[in-house]
């Protein structure tokens, strides 16, 4: 039958990376040029439909701000998911996310699904970080790799259909 699974999912990375923008596109399908910046965190939460089960994902946006960095455990613990997100055209944005990905790694829980998104995919011409590195570091850290764009939509909902697909059935 059709498995009803309820998974808490958490995105992390740095300040203007698009998480929220992300979130935005996949629970409402919009996109704002001027996003206002997340203070503490924000919920949301959106379902998808795979072969053989309804996740509803329960989505906590967090705010990215090095500040706020002491309430991130409060979102990643006992999540089922996290999408660590950088922005292509930022190579420091990268490395955040790689700081986060060890935290995870660390301090989540041990069968979290982790997604890398390499979002802004759709600003090509002021691109930073290579499709092929951030592809391997994902490969060799056990994470699942997209480029993304929250404002074109590309690869927004697909992110969140491969989360579904591997999480757990319980
Ligand atoms: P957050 O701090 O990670 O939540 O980032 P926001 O979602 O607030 O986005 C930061 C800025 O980047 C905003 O001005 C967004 O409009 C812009 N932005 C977010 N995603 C994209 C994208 O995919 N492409 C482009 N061109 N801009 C984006
Ligand atoms: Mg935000």
């Amino acid at each position: 039958g059709n498995k009803s699974i309820n998974a808490k999912l958490v995105l992390l990375g740095d300040v203007g990376a698009g998480k929220s923008s992300l979130v935005l596109r996949f629970v409402k399908g919009q996109f704002i040029e001027f996003q206002e910046s997340t203070i503490g965190a924000a919920f949301s939460s959106q379902t998808v439909a795979v072969d053989d089960a309804t996740v509803k994902f329960e989505i906590w946006d967090t705010a990215g701000q090095e500040r706020y960095h002491s309430l991130a455990p409060m979102y990643y613990r006992g999540a089922a998911a996290a999408i660590i997100v950088y922005d292509i055209t930022n190579q420091a944005s990268l490395e955040r996310a790689k700081k986060w990905v060890q935290e995870l790694q660390s301090q989540g829980n041990s069968n979290m699904v982790m997604a890398l998104a390499g979002n802004k995919a759709d600003l090509v011409d002021s691109r930073k970080v290579a499709t092929e590195e951030a592809q391997a570091y994902a490969q060799e850290n056990g994470l699942f790799f997209m480029e993304t764009s929250a404002k074109t939509a590309t690869n927004v909902n697909d992110i969140f259909y491969e989360i579904a697909k591997r999480l757990p059935r319980l």
